[in-house]
């Protein structure tokens, strides 16, 4: 490691602007006696050490499968197409055999191409597809020279929900595959996709797709299962995956999924086959789909199903009326009459899946319904027309160390934030990571000089009527002391829209809003409009990067403590507080604490980077547990001076103008 990673190294001839970093170089050390010494450990590496050629190097160097897991597509692209033919290419004629590498995504992220060509053949599009016809067209051109399959190849087909609707007509998922019996299935791109896994030294997925190939295995699906065997694993974005894993082991039904499953069976018609009791089996399930998920509506986002038994006897004939339609459907499904002969091993297969799939929404329903587990949680989610009734594990540790630990002797858990306080016992208790060694390395960013953390020291408490107004009116000096270039990030909705409104008018700098367009089209409008300043909640908390100037002031409004009202929140302190522990302190704080230094951490992404922090919550000061969140924050210049902003940005400005 020392040979690549030191001074005079190959890292150092090979890279244009290499520079010796000693935290890269431990890290690399780590990995590579995670590797030799098979054992887990867990990294926290701050953004800048070049964490990435750290455990990559280590894993293509042990001769073992490995699988790095990311916290987003866009990061396995990243990985794919930058990293790692940059570390292929230097390690080139250094006496080390050809290393293959490939990445793999979830199913719907490729093009199926018999529904494809399906289509083709089809006297006319259906209704849906329809105002597509022409974006059709570019994706019959595409699939004659793509060897991925891959959406991500389709610049003119960006995510959003138009152009998803399309893609949902094409893309390869599970439901609707009819695997081997499908005439492409040697051309398939998933086909193409698991070969070249079986093939691959390192294959690199995301968490979801990781967390839904173990939770296919922990059902008993070895034989669907998505990835091949490996012995090494590597989560980056670490901090995501409890979060992930909790979202995988768990059980989840929605009308869309009600919805899917009776427009393919509604779909057999259209493929010669069919019989007037599956019609009539699809039509009650709609009807009691329609009534029983009508009464599980409640207002928009998430709510505990925690009276589940009232719930049942008060609705016991809509819950059956549910349940036996499923029944129905099946009935009706597996005594559907053979499919005419030029079709049939392509129907038969189709109609096996809707089987399975019927089979399945009975049971995972029966489960939320009617299961009396202590380990999970249950509760209902609303977003837009989709209804989701949910189980969630409240301890994903068990599971973890059940289903990954045990099996797999060498896992790195990174990520930028894993401790607080210096101390890395909350994520190893959340994860179940019992064994793991653990380093905290510095970051090579000289923050104390980067950055200045605004903390002003006369806000009132959030709780307080009088809050929103005076944080607005700090809003607008900070934003005139940087020039707008900032992200104001809020921990709800309403705190946000309260506070927009009251800035709106009030400074000369464009304002986006979270919710107004897109994520990536917000961004791209932040990155390309000069000042501009963006008002968002969570989701732009962590995986966002704005290098440069352009971000300059980062201003949190509160401290990040997840909403005490939340079901799995409110389940999992139950559960800390029942055995012996202090859920405030044992797991509220260090949530927070590690989603403040996600936040802060959008802020300085490079060397040259510089700029402000502001946290308008008074509590970081006045309250005992305070002193951890400051404690667990780099070492940021701290004042509550809002001169000494403006002089600190005054001086950048003067710094980059002599640039
Ligand atoms: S094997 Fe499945 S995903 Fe692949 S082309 Fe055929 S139906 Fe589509």
């Amino acid at each position: 490691m020392r040979a690549f990673f030191g001074p005079g190294g190959v890292l150092s001839r090979s890279h244009a602007h290499y520079e010796f970093r000693t935290s890269q170089l431990e890290m690399a050390q780590a990995v590579e006696a995670a590797f030799r010494e098979k054992r887990h450990v867990m990294v926290e590496a701050g953004t800048g050490t070049g964490k990435t050629l750290a455990y990559l190097l280590p894993a293509l160097l042990s001769g073992r499968r490995t699988v790095v897991s990311t916290g987003t597509k866009n990061l396995q692209e990243q990985l794919f197409r930058k990293d790692v033919p940059f570390l292929l290419e230097t390690l080139a004629g250094r006496g080390i055999r050809d290393l293959k590498v490939c990445y793999m995504k979830g199913r719907a992220n490729y093009l199926c191409r018999q529904k494809l060509y399906d289509l083709q053949l089809a006297p006319h599009l259906p209704m849906e597809l329809d105002p597509h016809a022409a974006l059709l067209q570019k994706i019959r051109a595409w699939d004659e020279s793509t060897e991925m399959g891959d959406r991500a190849e389709l610049a003119f087909l960006p995510e959003g929900t138009q152009n998803d609707a399309l893609w949902r007509g094409i893309d390869a998922r599970r439901e609707t595959c009819t695997g081997q019996e499908c005439p492409q299935f040697d051309r398939c791109f998933i086909t193409a996709m698991h070969r070249r896994a079986v093939e691959s030294d390192l294959i690199i997925v995301n968490h979801h797709l990781l967390f839904a190939d173990l939770a296919l295995k922990r059902t008993g699906n070895r034989g669907v299962s998505l990835l091949p065997s490996y012995s090494a694993v590597i989560f980056d974005e670490a901090h995501e995956v409890e979060e992930v894993a909790g979202q995988y082991f768990g059980t989840s039904v929605s009308n869309y999924r009600v919805d899917d499953l009776a427009n393919d069976c509604e779909a057999l018609f259209g493929k010669g086959s069919g019989s007037p009791e599956l019609h009539a089996a699809v039509r009650r399930l709609e009807h009691n789909a329609e009534v029983f998920f009508g009464l599980l509506a409640g207002p928009e986002g998430r709510v505990g199903f925690t009276e589940r038994e009232e719930f049942r006897s008060e609705h016991g004939a809509s819950c059956a009326n549910m349940l036996s339609s499923l029944e129905g459907l099946h009935s009706a499904l597996a005594s559907l009459p053979p499919a005419p002969p030029e079709s049939r091993s392509a129907v038969r297969e189709e109609t096996r899946r809707c089987i399975e799939r019927a089979l399945e929404l009975r049971a995972e329903l029966e489960f939320l319904l009617e299961n009396n587990t202590s380990s999970f949680v249950f509760w209902i989610e609303r977003r837009g027309r989709g209804v989701f009734l949910q189980a969630t594990p409240v301890d994903v540790s068990t599971l973890l160390e059940e289903h990954l630990f045990a099996d797999t002797d060498t896992v790195v858990m990174t990520s930028a934030t894993l401790s607080v306080g210096g101390s890395m016992d909350f994520v190893r208790r959340r994860l179940g990571l019992r064994y793991a060694r653990d380093y905290v390395l510095e970051s090579p960013f000289d923050y104390g000089s980067q950055a200045i953390l605004y903390l002003p020291h006369d806000l009132p408490d959030p709780r307080h009527s009088r809050f929103s107004d005076r944080a607005s009116d700090e809003v607008v000096r900070l934003l005139e002391a940087t020039g707008g270039r900032a992200f104001v990030l809020f921990t709800s909705y309403a705190q946000m829209d309260l506070v927009y409104a009251q800035v709106a008018g009030r400074v000369k700098f464009p304002l986006l809003v979270q919710g107004t367009a897109p994520k990536t089209a917000l961004l791209d409008a932040f990155r390309s409009r000069p000042g501009a300043v963006l008002f968002a909640t969570s989701s732009f908390w962590q995986g966002v990067d704005v290098p440069g100037e352009q971000l300059s002031c980062v201003i949190v409004d509160r401290l990040p403590f997840a909403v005490p009202t939340d079901p799995i929140v409110m389940a999992r302190s139950r559960r800390i507080d029942e055995d012996g522990g202090n859920a405030f302190l044992d797991y509220q704080i260090p949530g927070a604490v590690l989603a403040l230094k996600q936040g802060f951490g959008r802020l300085i992404r490079a060397r040259t980077d510089r700029g402000v922090l502001a946290l308008l919550d008074p509590r970081i000061r006045t309250k005992p547990y305070g002193g951890l969140f400051l404690e667990s924050l780099p070492g940021y210049r701290v004042t509550s001076d809002l001169l000494e902003v403006e002089r600190f940005m005054r001086k950048e400005a003067n710094v980059r103008s002599h640039r």
